[in-house]
C-alpha cells in the first residue's frame, strides 16, 4: 500500500479559519484512492523533526502575536527546511506561515519579526490595524499545466512585496496587497498563499496537484490519479464563482 508522510508545523499556534481542514482533505482524497497519510506534528519543545523525510510540510495562518512567538524557533531549522525544499519536499503554507518563509514581517507597530529568508519576498502591515484585506477571494492559478480558478477567504494586514512567481492572478478580492493583481507565491513544490477556506476543500484540483506531485516524487513513476466524485464540490464552486465574479461587474 502506498503512503505519504505529512508534517504539521505548530498546530497549536498556526491554525485559523479551518486551516487544518487542508490536511483532512488530503487524507480523505488519499484514502479514497487507498493511500495512507501519516500525520506528524511539531511545535515548540518537541523532538526536532527530520524535514527531508516528509513528503509534505504544512503550516497554517496565525496572528502577529503567534508569529512573533514561534519565529525564533522556526529559524533554528532554516537550513533543514531550505534543504528539504531543494530536495523537492512539498510545502503548503497559508497566510502567517507564507509570510514567515520570506525575509521578514513588519507588524502594525513597526516591530520586525524575522523570516526564514528562504524566499526573497517580504511583508509589511499597515500601521493602521483596521486596514486589512478581508473577504472572499478568487484567483486564476497556474500549477504547471493545470489552470484553475482557486476560491478562498483572506484576512491579513500584511502586504507582501517582491513576488516573482505568484500563485495566481486575482479575479476577485485583494491578493498580496490591497487591490493587487497577484496572489501568493508558487514554485513546483511550494504553494504559499493568503487563502484560507480551507483552501483544499474548495479547490480539489489543487489538492490533487499536491497529491500527484508527492506520489510521483516518492515512487518515481507517472501517476494518474483515480477520478473522484467531486460533483458536490463542483456544484458549490460554480455557485461561489457565479456569485463572486458577478459581484465584481
Ligand atoms: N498576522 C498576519 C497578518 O495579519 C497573518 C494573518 C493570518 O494568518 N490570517 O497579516
Amino acid at each position: 500500500m502506498k503512503e505519504l508522510k505529512l508534517l504539521y508545523l505548530y498546530p497549536d499556534m498556526l491554525e485559523l479559519y479551518g486551516d487544518y481542514g487542508n490536511i483532512q482533505v488530503l487524507k480523505y482524497r488519499l484514502e479514497k484512492r487507498k493511500i495512507n497519510l501519516i500525520i506528524d506534528r511539531y511545535s515548540i519543545g518537541d523532538k526536532v523533526p527530520d524535514f527531508a523525510s516528509y513528503d509534505i510540510v504544512f503550516a497554517g495562518g496565525g496572528a502577529d502575536n503567534e508569529q512573533s512567538i514561534l519565529s525564533n524557533d522556526l529559524i533554528k531549522y532554516k537550513k533543514d527546511i531550505k534543504d528539504a525544499i531543494s530536495e523537492g519536499v512539498f510545502f503548503l503554507l497559508i497566510c502567517g506561515a507564507y509570510q514567515l518563509f520570506g525575509k521578514y514581517y513588519k507588524g502594525v507597530e513597526g516591530n520586525i519579526i524575522p523570516g526564514l529568508e528562504i524566499f526573497d519576498y517580504y511583508t509589511e502591515a499597515e500601521p493602521d490595524r483596521k486596514k486589512r484585506c478581508i473577504g472572499n477571494i478568487v484567483i486564476q492559478a497556474k500549477l504547471d499545466s493545470i489552470e484553475t480558478e482557486v476560491i478562498g477567504f483572506e484576512n491579513h494586514g500584511g502586504q507582501t512585496f517582491n513576488i516573482k512567481s505568484p500563485f495566481g492572478k486575482v479575479l476577485y478580492g485583494n491578493g498580496n496587497k490591497f487591490g493587487d493583481k497577484e496572489e501568493g507565491f508558487f514554485k513546483k513544490n511550494v504553494i504559499a498563499t493568503y487563502l484560507h477556506g480551507p483552501l483544499l476543500s474548495k479547490n480539489p484540483e489543487v489538492a490533487d496537484y499536491i497529491i500527484k506531485y508527492c506520489l510521483e516524487r516518492k515512487y518515481n513513476e507517472n501517476i494518474s490519479l483515480e477520478q473522484l466524485d467531486d460533483s458536490f464540490e463542483e456544484k458549490c464552486r460554480s455557485q461561489l464563482l457565479k456569485k463572486f465574479l458577478s459581484e465584481k461587474e
